[in-house]
């Protein structure tokens, strides 16, 4: 069991690296707790998997420390961290039978056969492994080989931490599901620390209490799926979490206002204040699709958009509009009036949100 610090960390794949963006991650500061079930969220070249090797030690970092529970483990190799790690595609022996891919780990630790046949049968068991259990693993399923490989990697107990990176990708969708739910149980039932690589939010959210939102080498985000949807503390978590992602206007003052465009836009006082005095001119407000509030008559607060499409998408329409010749998305409500091709579009106060280069710095109020 251990609590896994990551403290300055840097890596480049260059030996000299001369500018930042030949770096694969980025002055990064994490703490991942004992027990916790954690994932790893971001797109495709973000950095993941170069994170997930530093921890268990495939990889060296260039720059910062690796420790586990307060200590350095730098240098040593991945047999002697403790963590078992599941990859993308399956790692097995396939001329052994599923029994013996399963009881390798063990084996290899020389846990006599006495002491391991009943950890391999309780894995297989959780991973509807068992009638398998005597064929030979070259004889199997695409789906079949990813479920031994896990099986692999959740067989020996005394693991500080379970690394998966994006370990369903070669799982067919509705088995994904189920196994997303095993890995949850089996988190539950041994309190191991799990960190579950994935580009995809739904599956970061159904297995993981909180998660890591990466972009660019960098942990933008640590927090709870809610949290990440309600407040997110960087443009980039606001437009790949939620469906569709937040909507974002370039802004500025001028003369008192809050200006998108030649438009100017109703905000907090507290909002206006932090625009008129910023020093950057990086300024975006965010609102989600959630929050805009469309009607075909004007009022106070509301702004004239232009209405694009609508799409009725069973439990919520779709509203495509654009304002100062933006598109913004909307979620309206099941069972809303009809609108023509001009309508009217409030950003209630206390769902703004003001980024100054591309962070959070303050949300409305009413
Ligand atoms: P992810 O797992 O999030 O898709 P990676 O950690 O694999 O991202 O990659 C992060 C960055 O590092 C990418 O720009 C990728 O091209 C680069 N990279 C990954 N592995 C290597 C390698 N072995 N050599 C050089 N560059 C690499
Ligand atoms: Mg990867």
């Amino acid at each position: 069991m251990a609590e896994i610090t990551l403290r300055g960390l840097a890596h480049s794949y260059s030996k000299t690296p001369t500018a930042s963006d030949e770096y694969a991650i980025r002055q990064l500061d994490h703490v991942w707790h004992q027990g916790g079930a954690y994932a790893l969220l971001g797109p495709s070249g973000c950095g993941k998997s170069t994170l997930l090797n530093i921890i268990s030690g495939l990889l060296e970092p260039s720059e910062g420390d690796v420790l586990f529970d307060g200590q350095r483990v730098n240098e040593l190799p991945p047999e002697e961290r403790n963590i078992a790690q599941v990859f993308q595609f399956p790692v097995i022996y396939d001329t052994m039978t599923v029994y013996d891919n399963l009881a390798f780990p063990l084996r290899n630790m020389n846990i006599p056969e006495y002491r391991l046949d009943p950890k391999v049968r309780e894995v297989a068991d959780i991973l509807d492994l068992t009638p398998l259990l005597k064929r030979k693993a070259k004889n199997l399923t695409a789906d079949e080989k990813q479920k031994v490989s896990m099986g692999r990697g959740l067989v020996r107990d005394d693991v500080s931490a379970i690394l998966f990176d994006e370990p369903l990708t070669v799982i067919d969708p509705q088995l994904k599901w189920k196994l997303r739910r095993k890995l949850k149980e089996i988190h539950e039932r041994f309190n191991i620390t799990m960190i579950y690589v994935t580009h995809d939010q739904l599956e970061a959210s159904t297995f993981a209490d909180k998660i890591a939102v990466m972009y660019d080498g960098q942990v933008v985000q640590f927090g709870t799926p809610r949290e990440l949807f309600e407040k997110p503390a960087h443009t980039f978590v606001g437009y790949f979490i939620g469906s569709p992602g937040m909507n974002f206007m370039e802004v500025s003052h001028h003369a008192g206002s809050v200006m998108f465009g030649d438009q100017p836009v109703p905000v907090a006082s507290a909002i206006n204040q932090r625009v008129a005095a910023a020093s950057s001119s990086n300024i975006k407000l965010g609102i989600r699709p959630e929050f805009i509030v469309v009607s075909s008559t004007p009022s106070a607060n509301a702004l004239p958009i232009q209405v694009v499409a609508l799409q009725d998408l069973g439990t919520y329409s779709l509203l495509s509009f654009t304002l100062a010749g933006q598109l913004f998305k909307a979620r309206l409500p099941e069972g809303h009036a009809s609108m023509g091709d001009s309508a009217f579009a409030e950003f209630p106060l206390q769902h703004m949100a003001l980024y100054i280069d591309e962070y959070l710095v303050e949300v409305g109020h009413e």
